[in-house]
């Protein structure tokens, strides 16, 4: 679970989260939506480290993220309970589809190499490409590469899966198939924060929509109502330009 109180966030004297409350609870799935430069990517990156937050108070997992002064033991241990996943994929080009999913396993969490192979062929089968594991990424089509990238995040074992625009860089008849996936996942149970531009996604899976404005939550409430019922005219711009 995650919980945020009057989180505050600056790059330099730029305030891009200016005291956002709210929380994630566990198994919950949340869709983060808002205009371009609101802050979206900012808030998933504090949620797993990326950021350090200036203000405020942020849990994550019991874990106190207002500390400023975590120890790298603490840090492995976030960084392995939450998963993130971008919207360039971040594979490693050198690296096999297999590799790409045994590395941090086998790295991080000392998983022996059986092991974590085992794990590997398992969230490929579970995200379609059993077929494709000595395949490089640059062999994949776009949709394949998210599965993929979806399937290392889920070889961690997170708690949490932090998805920021998955289905953006992808061609239109790409994103059904990363979308089925994620579907799932949240079918499943798994806790997840999706920062998407899918509304019909979100409406549809999401448990919750929070819709960020110029660095402040403007609406938070249950998917379905906040997408077709937007209360203020920001939002109601927001979604007409969406469509
Ligand atoms: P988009 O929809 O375009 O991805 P976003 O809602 O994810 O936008 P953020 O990436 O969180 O927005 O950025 C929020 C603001 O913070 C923007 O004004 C951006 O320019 C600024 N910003 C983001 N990262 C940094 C950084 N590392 N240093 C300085 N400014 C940054
Ligand atoms: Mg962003």
């Amino acid at each position: 679970a995650i919980a945020f109180n009057q989180l505050r966030k600056s790059y330099g004297p730029l305030e891009v989260l200016k005291g956002l409350s709210g929380e994630i609870y566990s198994g919950q799935v949340v869709a983060i939506i808002g205009p371009s430069g609101c802050g979206k990517s900012t808030l998933l990156r504090c949620f797993n480290r990326l950021e350090t937050i200036n203000g405020g108070t942020l849990t994550v997992n019991g874990m106190d993220l207002s500390n400023p002064n975590l120890s790298r033991k603490q840090l492995q241990r976030l960084r392995a309970q939450v998963g993130m996943v971008f919207q360039q994929f971040n594979l490693f080009p050198h690296l096999t589809v297999l590799e790409n999913l045994t590395l941090a396993p086998q790295k991080v969490l000392g998983k022996p190499k059986n092991d974590s192979r085992e794990l590997a062929s398992h969230f490929l089968s579970k995200v379609g490409l059993v077929a494709k594991g000595n395949s490089y990424p640059d062999q994949l089509s776009g949709g394949q590469k998210q599965r993929v990238a979806i399937a290392r995040a889920l070889c961690m074992s997170p708690d949490i899966i932090l998805f920021d625009e998955p289905t953006s860089a992808l061609d239109p008849e790409l994103v059904g198939e990363v979308l089925d996936v994620m579907k799932q996942l949240a079918e499943e149970g798994m806790t997840m924060a999706i920062v998407t531009h899918e509304m019909q996604f979100a409406r549809d899976v999401a448990d919750r929509v929070i819709f960020l404005n110029q660095g402040l939550i403007e609406e938070d409430g249950k998917a379905y109502d906040v997408i077709t019922n937007p209360q203020s005219d920001r939002l109601k711009s927001f979604l007409s330009r969406m469509q």
